[in-house]
């Protein structure tokens, strides 16, 4: 038995201005990721095609990885980026005999021609081959087309948020796939959709309702079907069928399958304005940082949170942290190559002043973007590899470019040359920063922080921003979601 492998991963933020190019997908370098060298680098990680490799492994199945490609999320695939990744995997498809194909997909990716990025893939892997049993693990955050599940054998999804079951779900997906290769069982699929945009910030499985529908998937898997995923959705991709979805895998039941999937599917319905959130102003949230006497406390900038796609150089939550005098605090991070560039050259010890942040374009929620001034004293440089050894992502390297600290009057504010979510503790250790001790943790994130820094934090603020990440839906405008779309439109039943 010989397996071919692929990851091919991004989630589209279709409000960002930005595409998404080809270096960004393989670490910044122009070189796609691909053989041993894409083995070596997901081999025993926190990620789906590490669970896929993991899986193999330890059944001593050989395989070959045609890329792994992983971008943050961002604006639309660029055109050249998607035909030269997508061509690597179906190159490799049509270049020898596999028995089976595992796909680390993501599932919310949209690309410059194809509204549906995964579907048009899985179409032109069945043009080549239209039997071969395909197994693909999805992001929770998966916008699905029936274009995608109509063509796959067998498909799982996370059932956390933060992420930390990445693998798992990736071993589950080649488990069930081998299972299949070998007669064991005859996977059947059910899918369905519910008009409905779950907010981002209201779908962490640390809370109901998306805690009890995970739980529902566990349970079901436990007894009843081989797969039971529930994907909340990505809402800022204004795509057809953004929103959430439900796939379930039963052995040979369709009946079955399809009665788990209505069910699930019910649940999410009844739980809908569970999911909604209100934002509240910057300024109050601050000042109920700052009067709060639980310490650390976790500011968060999600209106320009990287795991959405913001671009991380909003700067109006730190100017509202200096203005109103907060102190012992961190403030992760702004991308600006250019400022770190000039406080690398200044040196550790020098007092810099710099304009950071304030870069991108906000087209699509016609926010200013203004840039913020300050001064300090260069505390640490850093040459940006982060190794990972928190839940999420587990043994991964992450690139943040070179990577420079200010203490800029008591806020060690962290400037950066390449996107990141801050999810992992490593971020701070890294740069010589005890996050622990501080007061206040400004962190460009939503819920995935909740992985590595989680069980440290004493307290959470949500800070209202501005960004293409907003999740204030009333600055986006949705011309091709499909209407009516809760909670865009009150849907009474
Ligand atoms: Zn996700």
């Amino acid at each position: 038995m010989h397996l071919l492998l692929a990851s091919f991963s991004h989630e589209t933020n279709t409000f960002s201005s930005d595409k998404t190019r080809l270096p960004e997908f393989f670490g910044f370098r122009d070189v796609p990721v691909t053989g041993e060298e894409a083995v070596r680098s997901r081999r025993g990680t926190g990620s789906s095609i590490g669970g896929h490799i993991d899986y193999l492994e330890s059944e001593n199945i050989s395989f070959d990885l045609a890329v792994a490609a992983n971008a943050w999320p961002s604006g639309v695939v660029a055109k050249e980026a998607y035909e030269q990744i997508v061509g690597l995997i179906t190159d490799a498809l049509a270049a020898r005999h596999y028995d089976g194909v595992l796909l680390e997909l993501h599932g919310a990716m949209v690309a410059e021609e194809f509204e549906d990025g995964e579907g048009e893939l899985l179409r032109r892997l069945r043009e080549i081959n239209s039997t071969i049993p395909i197994g693909v693990t999805l992001d929770m955050h998966a916008n699905n087309y029936a274009a995608l599940v109509d063509k796959v054998t067998v498909l799982t999804g996370y059932h956390t948020y933060p992420h930390v079951d990445m693998n798992e779900a990736g071993q589950r997906c080649a488990g069930l796939l081998i299972r299949t290769l070998r007669g064991e069982i005859k996977p059947t699929i059910a899918f369905g959709t519910r008009p409905m945009l779950p907010h981002i910030m209201r779908q962490g499985t640390h809370e109901n309702p998306n805690r009890s529908l995970q739980a529902a998937c566990i349970d079901l898997e436990k007894e009843q079907c081989l797969a039971a995923s529930l994907f909340t959705g990505f809402p800022h991709a204004d795509i057809e069928y953004a929103g959430l979805s439900v796939v379930v895998v039963t052995d040979g039941d369709q009946g079955l399958a399809d009665s788990i999937c209505d069910r699930l599917l019910t649940q999410a319905w009844e739980e809908r304005a569970g999911f909604n959130y209100q934002p509240s102003p910057l300024e109050s949230s601050i000042t109920k940082a700052k009067q709060s006497t639980d310490f650390p406390v976790a500011i968060l900038d999600h209106c320009d949170n990287v795991g959405s796609g913001g671009p991380m150089d909003t700067t109006v939550v730190l100017a509202e942290m200096i203005r109103q005098g907060l102190t012992d605090a961190v403030f992760f991070a702004i991308r600006d190559p250019q400022a770190v560039e000039a406080a690398a050259k200044a040196g550790v010890g020098a007092t810099v002043t710099l304009t950071i942040g304030g870069h991108a374009q906000f087209v699509a929620t016609g926010e200013d973007n203004p840039p913020l001034t300050i001064s300090g004293r260069v505390r640490t440089l850093h040459d940006g590899q982060i190794k990972l050894h928190g839940p999420m992502k587990t043994g991964m390297i992450i690139p943040i470019g070179k990577t420079a600290v200010i203490d800029v009057a008591g806020i060690l504010v962290v400037l950066i040359s390449e996107r990141t979510e801050p999810a992992d503790i490593s971020y701070f250790s890294s740069l010589g920063i005890d996050v622990r001790s501080k007061k206040y943790i400004a962190i460009k994130s939503r819920v995935h922080w909740r992985a590595g820094l989680g069980d440290i934090v004493a307290k959470a603020i949500e800070s209202d921003g501005i960004g293409i990440t907003t999740s204030d839906y009333s600055k986006l405008k949705f011309k091709k979601v499909r209407r009516p779309i809760y909670p865009l439109d009150a849907i009474d039943n």
